[in-house]
């Protein structure tokens, strides 16, 4: 008998997924125990481009796409650039202590030999900066202040102290410095990503919708996932929702770049300005960072995770935690209990449903909606849709009834690009020609994997005729085992 604080003490088998979807970073603390990732929960894996090399990620890829095999469970791949990440060069010395009121210079290169003057490493930041204006550094534990800017140097004073080191990150939170993106390293990370064939892209430090129209051009095949973190970001938001696919509210540079304490009413505001734009959403950073080294998280971070789920997320993600934490499988199952906890909880379902959309006038959202509908009323929990491009499922799973979404499609391409979205389950299924052969075939693959039970009550949501994109136009309530015959 396992005591009740050992990690096993729940079996992970026993464990329902989550509707909300879990996003692991990989690294090596999570490589090699990737089945059980997935066994606890884990919907997608993010490899962070920022850290390790190019043999590392394609050795992480090809390890996913292993242990997806391995468990029959499809499991999207994320890839996230670093994007226009701006750091301190190399200081003279590598590290020392900034002092209330200390002096110090400011310029544009890679390193620096002399105390006082420090090295940053992108280029354009001294015409951005005007009297007054802050420079954060040490990813915000330090604050200087702008005093004036003489040819090439800044000169600054600090207003919050504290030590600072080689390649430190640095936020300029007053100005509006328009950065490259993508970045070279970025234009080398997309294509390796391409080559790879994963799935999703996160973007770092996206201002504006153009930088996602460039990189849209660059991977044309991948799902895009805006990184929210910098101000400007918020200020263009409107526009980025409309270029991208997705967003990652990404609480870790937003909360330098904001004041900290607006965070909580940014990220709902976020979520719900996604969910009105009908795109993915994953809340992102810190989520249970405590089990980084400990077997369970604060009630913090518990709560924090149940409050992500209730505002909407499609996803929550995990990065140190997974990445380089002690535990990370435990983590994993422990935001699997948190989000079901809230799935199954009748607040959940009371919910406005920031989502409904009736004034969408196509043939693809009225199917949806009423499917949605039809499933509250007469409390069915199974949505089976069936989908070329994942645009109906998009649109069910924005609902976030009380229902599973059966996503049953027979591009790979399609099916992974929906494991991100939260309520729904991917199914690859064979090209069908009439309506009557997919229902006939959906039913018998149901059954057979113990999906659906005889005589269990679903939704059927098709497109006829069928393989045909955004053609959804049919909904059939039906009872498991009943001939799938429409005349
Ligand atoms: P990062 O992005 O972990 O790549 O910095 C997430 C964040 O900033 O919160
Ligand atoms: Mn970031």
């Amino acid at each position: 008998m396992p005591s009740p604080d050992s990690p096993n003490a729940f079996p992970t088998a026993a464990l329902a997924r989550p509707s909300t979807k879990i996003v692991a970073t990989i690294g090596p603390a999570s490589e090699d125990r990737l089945v059980q990732l997935i066994e606890a929960g884990m919907a997608v894996a993010r490899i962070n481009f920022s850290h390790g090399n190019d043999e590392d990620h394609r050795r992480r890829v090809e390890k996913v796409r292993t242990a997806a095999r391995l468990t029959g469970i499809p499991i999207g791949i994320l890839a996230d650039i670093q994007g226009p990440k701006m750091r301190l060069g190399k200081l003279a010395g590598g590290e020392r202590r900034l002092e209330r009121g200390d002096d110090v210079r400011l310029f544009e290169g890679d390193a620096s030999t002399e105390a006082d003057l420090l090295p940053f490493n992108f280029p354009g930041f001294k015409g951005s900066l005007k009297p007054g204006d802050r420079v954060l550094l040490a990813d915000g534990v330090v604050e200087l202040v702008t005093q004036s800017v003489e040819g090439d140097i800044v000169r600054a004073r600090v207003r919050r102290p504290g030590p600072i080191a080689d390649r430190k990150g640095v936020h300029l939170p007053d100005s509006y410095l328009s950065q490259e993106l993508p970045t070279p390293q970025d234009r080398r990370h997309i294509a390796l990503a391409q080559e790879l064939g994963v799935d999703f892209l996160g973007i770092s430090f996206v201002s504006r919708a153009e930088d996602l129209e460039r990189i849209r051009d660059l991977a044309p095949q991948m799902m895009l996932v805006a990184k929210i973190e910098r101000r400007t970001a918020l200020d263009n938001l409107k526009g980025i929702l409309e270029a991208t696919d997705g967003i990652m509210v990404a609480r870790g540079d937003l909360g330098v770049e904001t004041a900290l304490e607006s965070l909580p009413l940014v990220q709902k505001s976020l979520i719900a300005e996604a969910l009105k734009a009908g795109k993915f959403v994953i809340t992102a950073t810190e989520m249970l960072e405590s089990m980084v080294h400990s077997s369970r998280p604060t009630r913090a971070e518990v709560t924090d995770v149940a409050n992500a789920v209730l505002d909407g997320s499609d996803a929550v993600m995990l990065s140190a935690e997974t990445a380089v934490g002690e535990y990370p499988v435990e983590t994993v199952e422990a935001m699997g209990r948190i989000a079901r906890a809230v799935e199954t909880s009748q607040r959940y379902h009371e919910l406005p449903r920031a989502g409904f959309r009736q004034n969408e006038p196509t043939f693809s959202n009225a199917t949806a909606l009423a499917a949605a509908q039809a499933a509250e009323a007469l409390s069915i929990h199974k949505i089976i849709c069936f989908t070329e491009t994942g645009n109906t499922v998009r649109l069910l799973s924005r609902y976030r009834v009380n229902a599973e979404i059966i996503a049953m499609t027979p591009s790979e391409r399609t099916l992974q690009a929906m494991t991100i979205l939260s309520h729904v389950r991917p199914l690859l299924c064979d090209r069908e020609t009439s309506l009557e052969d997919m229902l006939h075939e959906a039913q018998n693959m149901l059954v057979e994997r113990r999906i659906c039970l005889h005589g269990e009550e679903v939704i059927f949501v098709a497109g006829v005729p069928p393989g045909v994109s955004r053609s959804t136009n049919v909904m059939k309530l039906h009872r498991i085992g009943e001939p799938a015959r429409m005349h």
